[in-house]
């Protein structure tokens, strides 16, 4: 399966991801985990892309997508994948559709974790990341709503909606009956 997921900062979207990728047996490719290991690890990407992170700004596009482009060509994610946290632009969407293209490869499905945003907010200064406080997440919120929503437009006609609202087990049980295993 190749599959998105989409949601706002704090949808739960690494979460669900993780145990997805596991059932199904596919890479999780996030890419805020790549930055960060690039950042950890002090990489050419890593020093471009800290301080975006360190704002909540998006990264560049051209560094991003390379990036993906890279990810997706490796071995592992021949059998599907599930990409969390990109495309986060329409720019970066069209990106992908050729991305894929040139892999000979289709989308099954864009998961949407739909959350009460102010909710979140709590969720996410709870997990004390290092962009994680609140200025850092009110402008990620802000990127999100500008450059990340229109996706759902974009994709409209494969989107899979999910209520992120509840516990863990019982979002990742709506998510497996909507794919429907
Ligand atoms: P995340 O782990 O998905 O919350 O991403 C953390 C941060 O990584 C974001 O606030 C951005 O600075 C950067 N980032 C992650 N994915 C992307 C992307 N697709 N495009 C640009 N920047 C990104």
């Amino acid at each position: 399966m190749r599959l998105i997921i989409v949601g706002p900062p704090g949808a739960g979207k690494g979460t669900q991801a993780e145990l997805l990728s596991e059932t199904l047996g596919i890479p999780h490719i996030s890419t805020g985990d790549l930055f960060r290991a690039n950042i950890s690890q002090g990489t050419p990407i890593g020093l471009e892309a800290k301080k975006y992170l360190d704002a909540g700004d998006l990264v560049p596009p051209e560094i991003t997508i390379n990036m993906v482009r890279e990810r997706l060509g490796e071995p592992d994610a021949a059998k599907g994948f599930l990409l969390d946290g990109f495309p986060r632009s329409v720019e970066q969407a069209e990106a992908l559709t050729g991305i894929l293209a040139d892999l000979g490869v289709g989308l099954d499905g864009v998961l949407s974790i739909v959350v009460d945003e102010d909710a979140v907010v709590g969720r996410m200064l709870a997990r004390g990341r290092a962009d994680d406080t609140e200025d850092v997440i009110r402008n990620r919120m802000r990127v999100y709503t500008a450059e990340t929503s229109p996706l759902l437009d974009h994709y409209a006609d494969r989107i899979i909606e999910v209520d992120g609202m509840g516990e863990v087990a019982a979002v990742q049980q709506q998510i497996l009956g909507k794919l429907g295993r």
